[in-house]
């Protein structure tokens, strides 16, 4: 048995059934600590290809100008090996200006990934949390990936659900039938965090880009683990397998309480961005090895991911509407 499987058998010994919301962030927070995940357990559109960035740099660039080009914090929250956000930044240091007003802000917990991170973003400052973030100019935030990786609760008819002793699923004692209450998931971590972003773009203006899989919510059961790219039973193993669970884009939204667009389609949200234009760009001067790459992370891209995963943004009530939704 692992320490992170005897510590959590220990607690549920101790106190009763962990709160799936309890399990999941116990197991997530050493996964993510411990390792680099991306590209063994699973692989995420940045890692794909150099166009998924430039494009989030591209959208970032557009809105901030046609807002005037303010002082700016850049957020990125779980920036995974840094891809996404290196790859955006050289399209954005072309815009003049952009390296003087801009400062760039890193959500990260884990200290293996912020090493990597930090390998190919200079000048960054890296947070615990969002909260921990300066609150003092507008803000432009973006989040691949990083909110199905947050905590959940489900209810269910048979009561919420927890893990017992053995590891096996339960419901929690005392919390009977679901007559007309909320049954389905909900994570109310997403909730605190859109929360913050809204609070942030009201008083100081902004826009948040949040691409996830997913969709308009709630979601009755999504839970998942992955090992190698396959599933596997998310209460085995703990903190050894990737845990994560749909975004409800609708909840996240409601949390937020700003003006907020789409869920769109990644793929659908990519082509209006221009993906294709981009990728006939740099197929002009790849070589033929190169070419069948840029095909093959197009695909990708815009036909299995990019009808799984949405896009999604919230603005601040005065700042202009972003593109592509
Ligand atoms: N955005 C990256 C990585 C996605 S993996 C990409 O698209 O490739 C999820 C990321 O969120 C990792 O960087 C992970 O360490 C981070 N993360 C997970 N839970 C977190 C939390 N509670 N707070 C901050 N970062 C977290």
């Amino acid at each position: 048995m692992t320490p992170v499987a005897s510590a959590l058998r220990d607690r549920i010994a101790a106190n009763g059934p962990l709160r799936l919301d309890e399990w999941m962030a116990a197991c997530n927070a050493h996964y993510y600590a411990t390792r680099d995940p991306l590209g063994a357990d699973f692989t995420t559109a940045p890692e794909i290809s150099q166009m998924f960035g430039e494009l989030v740099g591209g959208w970032i660039g557009d809105l901030w100008l046609r807002a005037g080009a303010p002082p700016l914090r850049l957020i990125e929250l779980g920036p995974g090996r840094g891809t996404l956000m290196a790859d955006a930044l050289r399209v954005l240091a072309r815009l003049p200006d952009f390296g003087e007003r801009v400062e760039l802000a890193l959500v990260e917990t884990s200290p293996v990934l912020r090493a990597a991170q930090a390998g190919r973003l200079q000048g960054a400052a890296w947070f615990d949390s969002l909260d921990h973030v300066p609150d003092d100019r507008a803000i432009i935030v973006v989040a691949n990936e990083f909110f199905d990786a947050l905590p959940i609760r489900r209810r269910d008819s048979a009561g919420e659900v927890a893990v017992g002793a053995g590891f096996a699923e339960t419901r929690l004692a005392g919390d009977g039938p679901v007559v007309d209450r909320f049954a389905g998931e909900w994570s109310p971590a997403t909730q605190a965090i859109a929360a913050e972003i809204g609070a942030r773009l009201r008083t100081r203006g902004g826009a948040a880009l949040v691409i996830d899989y997913g969709g308009a919510g709630p979601h009755a059961d999504t839970l998942q683990a992955l090992r190698a790219g396959v599933p596997v039973d998310p209460f085995a193993d703990p903190g050894e397998v990737d845990l994560t669970a749909h975004v409800d884009f609708t909840a996240l939204a409601r949390a937020a309480a700003v003006p907020a667009f789409g869920p769109v389609a990644q793929g659908v949200w990519l082509a209006r961005l221009g993906i294709e234009a981009r990728a006939a760009r740099l197929r002009a001067a790849a070589t033929l090895t190169e070419r069948a790459a840029i095909d093959a992370a197009l695909v990708r891209l815009t036909g299995t991911m990019g009808t799984l995963f949405k896009a999604a943004a919230l603005t601040a009530a005065d700042w202009p509407q972003p593109a592509g939704f």
